[in-house]
């Protein structure tokens, strides 16, 4: 079993990091705020959590975060002493990605960037799928580790791949959320039952992942943010935060993304309405709204 440093444990790092804990993993754990999480070792700052562990884990909001958790005067790498292995989980730009790549192989480390999709219902079942950026032999290093935590690994490509498969699977996820919302809301205002909508459509053309597992509605598909009163989840500003990601990857070459820059447009509203914090199903509310 390996010694794993773990950096972020939020809605999605908690649940990651426990299910390495389940695998039997030795885990050393860091958060900018207070966590407590069974059979892990607490660090003080991210020099204590480096200084006895083979593999590094970050599951952090933004590339600002990782830019200062890695390149950072205090730290990952001005402590990174060996040849460590890093795996990159938040959903962050690809610039940031390839530095942070290029950073760890300076100092002799090996570095995926992985992010993830699936919310954290799959976060806390082991069943994420994870997209991975780097080398071969990088890829096979980290797949037992992600195995834990994951049940379907893919090998992107190199560097910054993984983040660019992550990128252009949120612009689709952005897009058909709205999607799913508006089909709700019409079917509800022309008088149609939301249930036997969802029984009809997840068997039909316009079946897909916000619909069947994410569905926007409460009562329907359990254990959605729905049923919750859209406590995240998966935060409406980070689909915000994905939306720009896409829409400044498109501008870098010139790909047209009509819908891409509409769903943006949308969440930012939702967002600047005060509801950055709920989960980005929660967009259908505040829609019939506009
Ligand atoms: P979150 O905000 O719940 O968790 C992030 C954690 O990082 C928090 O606990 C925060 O305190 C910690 N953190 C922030 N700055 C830090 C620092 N400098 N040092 C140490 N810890 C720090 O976010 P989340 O929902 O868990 O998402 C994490 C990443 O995963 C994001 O990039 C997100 O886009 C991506 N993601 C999220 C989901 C989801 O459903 N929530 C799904 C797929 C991917």
């Amino acid at each position: 079993m390996s010694t794993i440093g773990f950096i972020g444990l939020g809605h999605m790092g908690g649940p990651m990091a426990a299910n390495l804990v389940k695998a039997g993993h030795h885990l050393t754990v860091y958060d900018v705020v207070p966590v407590s999480l069974a059979g892990v070792k607490i660090a003080a700052n991210l020099a204590e959590l480096i200084k006895d562990v083979d593999y590094v884990i970050s599951m952090l909001p933004a590339g600002i975060h990782v830019r200062e958790v890695y390149l950072g005067a205090d730290g990952l790498l001005a402590h990174a002493d060996r040849s460590i292995i890093f795996m990159e989980c938040s959903t962050i730009d690809v610039k940031t990605a390839k530095a942070i790549h290029e950073a760890v192989e300076k100092k002799g480390g090996v570095c995926v960037d992985a992010p993830v999709s699936g919310g954290t219902a799959s976060a806390a079942a082991g069943a994420l799928t994870f997209m991975v950026g780097g080398s071969d032999q990088a890829f096979e290093q980290v797949k037992p580790i992600l195995e834990a935590m994951g049940k379907k690994i893919f090998h992107a490509g190199l560097a910054g791949c993984g983040q660019m498969a992550k990128i252009c699977n949120n612009l689709l996820l952005g897009i058909s959320m709205i999607g799913v919302c508006e089909a709700f809301n019409l079917g509800k205002a022309l008088g149609l039952e939301p249930k036997a909508f969802f029984d009809i459509c997840k068997e039909a053309s316009g079946q897909c992942w916000s619909l069947t597992q994410y569905c926007p509605v409460p009562g329907i598909v359990p254990q959605t943010p729905a049923n919750r009163d859209y406590e995240p989840g998966f935060m409406a500003k980070m689909m915000l935060k994905d939306l720009n990601l896409a829409e400044d990857a498109a501008h870098t070459v010139s790909a047209t993304t009509p819908l891409g820059e509409k769903a943006r447009d949308l969440y930012q509203a939702f967002c600047d309405a005060g509801y950055q914090d709920k989960d980005f199903s929660g967009i259908i509310e505040w829609l019939v709204w506009q």
